[in-house]
């Protein structure tokens, strides 16, 4: 067991403004940030983490808000819906907490589940949703969002693909998912490894419009091993698989390793260690700018050319 996939680790999306991207996530939704960073590819550029207390796998959303990047239109070959868990009952509290915020929301049902979805400042599709089985996870409570209403972390996430059945065997045969309800043209897997952020739909769609890389959509899920010996086993059957994969890269916080899968999703796969509080306190997670070694020397240029939060 030790060595499976243990459902989602992280998923990372693309915003515009950064301060209507910090603001809606941690004062309307709720969550935590649990680390303020820059993209290691990017260090004008921030890179946002929400989760949890302790930004735990599988509650995590991370954003690079490109300011001026302009909006992209989500479609097939993405993760098109990232599905939270809520507690039982608290869909009305969100519905009114989300209409007096200005979003948009409509009530809806999938495998008889109840939800609600709306969209973030940018467009993200996103989705709470009471679960059927109690999610025991904890949330991170806010003076506006106590614990009782708040959001415990993934659910599930939305793939939608022109094709399900090569997405469909990489979860399978590689990922330890297996099929386990279908309604229509969607289609859920879930893994038995961990109980909470594992599942994934695929929504097969041959008329879906192509997606759009930009703000308001996604640009990779992540997938979560126990530590970085297990994630070179994934390596290996990745490429048994006959599909590319990166080496293994230090993200400061996990390792990961990225391929495409067949239906054009980028996927990650990465690991639980080192985790957020690696340079910063449980209590400061979030709370200061971190950068990678390799800038830490500008770290004054890139403090002057980051957008403004405040
Ligand atoms: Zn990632």
């Amino acid at each position: 067991m030790g060595n499976r996939i243990l459902g989602l680790h992280h998923i990372t999306a693309i915003a515009d403004n950064a301060k209507r991207n910090l603001d809606f996530y941690t004062k309307v939704l709720g969550v935590r940030l649990v680390k303020k960073t820059v993209n290691f590819d990017d260090p004008g550029t921030y890179h946002f983490y929400f989760g949890d207390e302790r930004g735990t796998p599988g509650t995590i959303l991370t954003f690079f808000p490109w300011e001026g990047m302009g909006p992209g239109r989500p479609g097939a070959g993405m993760a098109t819906h990232i599905g939270y868990a809520v507690p039982q009952g608290t869909l009305g509290f969100w519905e009114q907490r989300l209409k007096d915020n200005g979003v948009q929301v409509e009530r809806g049902e999938i495998f008889g589940e109840r939800l609600l979805s709306f969209k973030d400042p940018d467009g993200l599709q996103l989705q709470l949703i009471e679960p059927s089985l109690v999610d025991s996870r904890k949330g991170w409570a806010t003076q506006e969002v106590q614990e009782d209403n708040a959001l415990k972390g993934f659910h599930n996430v939305t793939l939608t693909l022109l094709q399900a059945d090569r997405t469909a065997k990489i979860l399978t045969d590689i990922l330890g998912y297996e099929l386990q309800q279908q309604e229509g043209n969607r289609y859920r897997f879930a893994t038995n490894a961990i109980d909470t952020a594992n599942l994934l739909d695929i929504v097969e769609d041959k008329n879906a419009p192509r997606g759009h890389n930009a703000a308001g959509t996604n640009h990779h899920i992540a997938f979560r091993v126990k530590d970085d010996n297990i994630l070179m086993e994934y390596r290996e059957k990745v490429l048994s698989a006959g599909l590319q994969i990166t080496p293994k890269i230090d993200r400061d916080y996990f390792y990961s390793l990225y391929f495409r899968e067949p239906g054009g999703v980028l996927f990650e796969i990465a690991t639980d260690n080192p985790g957020f509080t690696r340079d910063e306190s449980l209590e400061e997670l979030g709370s200061n700018l971190k950068l990678p070694k390799q800038y830490e020397r500008m770290r004054s240029e890139i403090e002057k050319v980051l957008p403004g939060l405040s």
